[in-house]
């Protein structure tokens, strides 16, 4: 009996009202990844790093790039003498490999042994060894454990005390509530990355996964009532037909997300998720009235992050000098507000629809200038902000093919003919700058505790290592006055294909090279030179290699010569493959290395999205 003295209707009979009761498995499930996401970052040492960053005062910078706004005559070209030294490795150096190279100094060591090539400053021995790979690293356990956490969650909220076989609108629902945490994770002005303290790119894996589990819920409701309706399952009804242009969206979305597209055909990629984005929230209303609480947090966290990207957009007047492999970017008028191993999304103006293709994301090499540094002749100098692209696709390859030929063509590969053509130092250009983004954490080297840094980069994965060796440099120049930087020593290793690559960078990357700051450089498709030819010529503290490194063993050989020491942090930058090879690495040294060294932190740039 109910109360009114009506007779209550048994349980058995009773139809599922899934209109009051899955909007509440939506608000548990909210509840449940806020709470954990809460769990968690009480448990991380994410908060200590953001007071850290406040007191040192880091914390303030890196939002906004500062530029130098006063009228001038010319664009300001980079400083002469290092303009002249790029240009000339160019010139000569592809050719000048072994026979041109002239001894410079007498503390060159040639170890045409083991194909290394030693100048440590002191003629001491070099190093160098043989390696294999395999294995994985604390990050590959984090994100098991998050996923895990987040499937448990969905997967209760779905089950529990559900009908789904007469009501599947539970997976609706529950679509419905992942948006926010897919959007949280999604924008480059990242709230949760702030408070995380780390940069939108290192959390993106997250985001990627995460719309998997939505188009999956998305699917298990439509297939449900397709299945529940057999042959009665009709277009005629406006809220099914409404149900399928959203699944259409997010089927465009998710197909276009796939890891090869991507990596292939990136534009496409990008150009499907703005058309699902837009097409997602113009069709889900009409398909159900209770999207509405669910669509406004991530249309806010969406509409925040484009205004903070309008805030921080820079139209500037930018110069393109052609490299070996490589075109370098300076943009002189941008000042400072970044931080060293921040990036960022770069758009040349060099056709009417550049404004509307994908802005290209790079890592800024030069050293940010202290306010009081920005006076017009540090500006003059050619100081300001320095990019290096190097030639992995269409778009790299036609502004590199700009830089030497003064002529843009999306389609056209380097080839050796076009390094003839160029006689220009460069080639003046409008760039569109949206950044600064990222950064390895809130801390930067003064806040670093491990002793020694060793820095691994691929290819134009380079920017890292130049730009943390002039922190390193700024960094302890300021030693006494206000030094609080653990680290000791920091070795560089860069991975690159030819000699000539690495001629045509000497002049950015020896001035950085001390005792303390060593550089290996290991050339992959360089071959040795022969009895017969002369070595090439090697600045101090630097070591050539002509192989293919075995980053395991070149890691665990430095652990060795560096042991007992309190702290290794091993920093990873460039294409996704040497990546993943360093945190395989990193996650194959054993315990006893680990404690030798007073444990190994990690952490990576990837490339690769
Ligand atoms: C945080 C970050 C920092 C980077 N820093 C540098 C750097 O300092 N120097 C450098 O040479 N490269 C850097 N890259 C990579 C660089 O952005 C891409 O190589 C470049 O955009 C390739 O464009 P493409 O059309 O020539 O090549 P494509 O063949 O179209 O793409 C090659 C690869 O680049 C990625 N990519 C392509 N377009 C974009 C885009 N708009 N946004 C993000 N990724 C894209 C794709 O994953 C693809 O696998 C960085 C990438 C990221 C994510």
């Amino acid at each position: 009996m109910s109360a009114a003295g009506l007779p209550s209707v048994p349980d058995q009979f009773k139809v599922y009202d899934s209109n009051t009761i899955d909007p509440k498995y939506s608000r548990y499930f909210t509840y449940g990844w806020l709470g954990s996401l809460a769990l968690a970052l009480l448990f991380s040492s994410s908060f200590l790093v953001l007071i850290r960053s406040f007191r040192s005062g880091r914390f303030f910078c890196g939002w906004f790039i500062d530029e130098d706004l006063s009228p001038r005559r010319k664009l300001p070209s980079l400083d002469q003498t290092l303009h002249q030294a790029l240009l000339k490795a160019e010139d000569g150096d592809s050719s000048r490999s072994y026979k041109t190279a002239k001894r410079r100094g007498s503390n060159k060591r040639v170890l045409s042994a083991n194909q290394a090539i030693v100048n440590d400053g002191l003629a001491s021995a070099g190093r160098l060894v043989p390696t294999t790979l395999g294995g994985g690293g604390p990050e590959v356990v984090y994100r098991m454990i998050s996923r895990i956490v987040y499937l448990g969650i969905v997967l209760l909220c779905v089950l529990k005390d559900a009908q789904l076989s007469s009501n599947p609108n539970r997976f609706g629902f529950l679509t419905l509530a992942q948006l926010t945490p897919l959007f949280l994770l999604s924008t480059k002005n990242n709230p949760l990355a702030f408070i995380l303290s780390t940069g939108y790119e290192k959390i993106n894996w997250a985001h990627r996964w995460l719309g998997r589990t939505v188009w999956l819920t998305a699917t298990c409701h439509g297939a449900m009532w397709a299945y529940k309706h057999g042959r009665q399952y009709t277009l005629s009804n406006q809220k099914t037909r409404w149900g399928l242009a959203v699944y259409s969206f997010l089927c465009l979305s998710a197909l276009t997300s796939i890891k090869p597209i991507r990596s292939k055909c990136y534009t496409l990629f990008w150009i499907a998720h703005m058309m699902s984005i837009i097409g997602f929230f113009a069709t889900i209303a009409y398909h159900t009235p209770f999207a509405q609480p669910w669509i406004y947090p991530p249309i806010a966290l969406y509409a925040f992050d484009l205004c903070a990207r309008l805030v921080k957009l820079r139209f500037k007047d930018a110069e393109l000098i052609p490299l070996e492999g490589m075109t370098l970017i300076h943009i002189p008028h941008a000042t400072h507000g970044w931080l060293p191993g921040q990036h960022v999304y770069l758009r040349i103006f060099t056709s009417n629809w550049s404004a509307l293709e994908p802005a290209h994301p790079f890592t800024i090499l030069s050293p940010p200038r202290h306010p009081s540094q920005t006076d017009s002749s540090a500006v003059e100098r050619g100081d300001g902000l320095i990019l290096l692209a190097g030639c992995s696709g269409n778009w790299t390859r036609s502004i590199h093919s700009l830089a030497r030929t003064g002529q843009s063509s999306c389609t056209k590969a380097v080839t050796s003919e076009d390094s003839e053509k160029t006689d220009t130092p460069g080639v003046a250009v409008s760039v569109m700058l949206d950044g600064p983004y990222g950064s390895f954490g809130a801390h930067g080297l003064s806040e670093e505790k491990a002793e020694v840094v060793i820095c691994i980069a691929g290819g134009s994965g380079v920017s890292f290592l130049i730009a943390l060796a002039e922190e390193a440099r700024a960094e302890w120049a300021a030693i006494g006055s206000r030094a609080r930087s653990g680290v000791k020593v920091i070795e560089l290793i860069w991975v690159v294909r030819t000699l000539a690559m690495y001629t045509s960078l000497e002049a950015l990357l020896s001035p950085l090279l001390s005792s303390r700051v060593r550089l290996s450089v290991y050339l992959t498709q360089s071959p040795p030179p022969t009895a017969n030819e002369d070595a090439p010529t090697v600045r101090p503290y630097t070591t050539l290699h002509f192989i293919k490194p075995d980053l395991g063993a070149t890691l665990r050989t430095l652990m060795d010569e560096h042991a007992p020491v309190s702290g290794v942090s091993v920093r990873a930058c460039g294409p996704s493959g040497l990546v993943r090879q360093v945190e395989r690495s990193v996650g194959e040294l054993g315990r006893a290395v680990r404690t030798e060294v007073g444990g190994i932190s990690f952490e990576a740039e990837s490339f690769n999205v």
